[in-house]
């Protein structure tokens, strides 16, 4: 069964959005400019697979493949039997090794030496993969069931969790606010708040009023990304879906104009297809002469260091790029 569920989940093709792919309104135009192609809501384009992925959630190098919508279950299986196997073994090995310390008496002759540094090593080493494959499977499965988030959306919530009260991350939403709804961003109750007692001089948005839409209960989550439960213990379960479109809690989709019915992530750039804001600036000042373009880039590196979302890491470290996203 390792070697079914490993198998499939190297060669099951995670699902690319078709030729010719058109957003639904309301979602991101994000354009993909490797693909030429606009990508569905929690696509990435993965910098290894040169392709963009359905729900990405990570690429993977031990299966050197991308875990995304059509093979999540694939994977989970694979997880599982692994530390099943992988399990097994230590549980023999720790058996013999008791074997050994029961034998202690016996005369050093009787005990092969080679054997036993075999054994401690071996032991050793399956403690390490059971408790690795034991860490990973623990996050992905977690995310997935509790929080809905794929280990992509996970880093974009940590980076919103952490950069909610910036300027840049203010305008940005308020921008994007007011190209869906028409409208300005209502100024926040907190904000009003904190604004009296600690002379904040620019709003900032309330972390309470981003939701996750794709948090639906842990056991719709679980079914969206694994499918039902008879085909759970299936070679080829396959997940719910077709990986374009996704269920969003019903209750934001009433909430028309508000923060948390705003597409995920609410600060991503509206319409990408003329490339990143960054870029294009630093393109248009080329034309005109090189010192420009030099400051330019200078100051575009400092608020970018600040915030931007090619560059921030979460606190294991973990920029979009470790993913296998291909942060252009
Ligand atoms: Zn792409
Ligand atoms: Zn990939």
């Amino acid at each position: 069964m390792l070697w079914i569920s490993y198998i499939i989940a190297i060669y099951k093709d995670p699902g690319s959005p078709p030729p010719n792919f058109e957003p639904r309104p309301g979602q991101w135009r994000r354009w993909c400019k490797k693909c030429q192609n606009y990508k569905p809501e929690r696509a990435h384009h993965c910098k290894t697979c040169k392709k963009c992925v359905l729900m990405m959630d990570h690429h993977c190098p031990w299966t050197a493949n991308c875990v995304g919508h059509a093979n999540t279950p694939h994977f989970l299986r694979f997880l599982l039997w692994v530390m099943y196997t992988n399990g097994q073994c230590c549980y023999y090995l720790w058996l013999r090794l008791l074997q050994y310390w029961e034998d202690r008496a016996l005369p050093i002759y009787m005990v092969s030496k080679t054997t036993l540094t075999i054994t401690i090593v071996l032991t050793l080493l399956s403690m390490f993969v059971e408790f690795s494959v034991g860490t990973l499977t623990l996050r992905f499965f977690y995310g997935i069931m509790f929080t809905g988030m794929s280990q992509i959306e996970r880093w974009e919530w940590d980076r919103i969790e952490s950069q909610h009260t910036t300027p840049r991350f203010y305008d940005k939403l308020s921008k994007n606010f007011k190209t869906i709804f028409g409208k300005d961003l209502p100024s926040s109750k907190h904000w009003a708040a904190a604004s009296r007692v600690s002379n904040v001089e620019r709003p900032f948005v309330d972390l309470d009023e981003i939701v996750f839409p794709y948090d639906i209960n842990p056991w719709t989550n679980l079914i969206n990304a694994f499918g039902y439960p008879w085909s759970w213990i299936l070679p080829f379960g396959q997940p719910r879906g077709d990986g374009l479109t996704w269920q969003k809690d019903e209750l934001l989709e009433l909430d028309n104009d508000d923060i948390s019915s705003m597409p995920w992530p609410p600060d991503l750039s509206h319409d990408d297809k003329e490339g990143n804001e960054g870029l294009r600036d630093i393109d248009i000042v080329d034309e005109n002469n090189e010192i420009a373009l030099r400051r330019r880039m200078v100051s575009q590196d400092q608020s970018s260091r600040m915030t931007s979302r090619e560059e921030w890491t979460n606190g294991y470290g973990e920029g979009l790029s470790d993913f296998g996203v291909d942060v252009e």
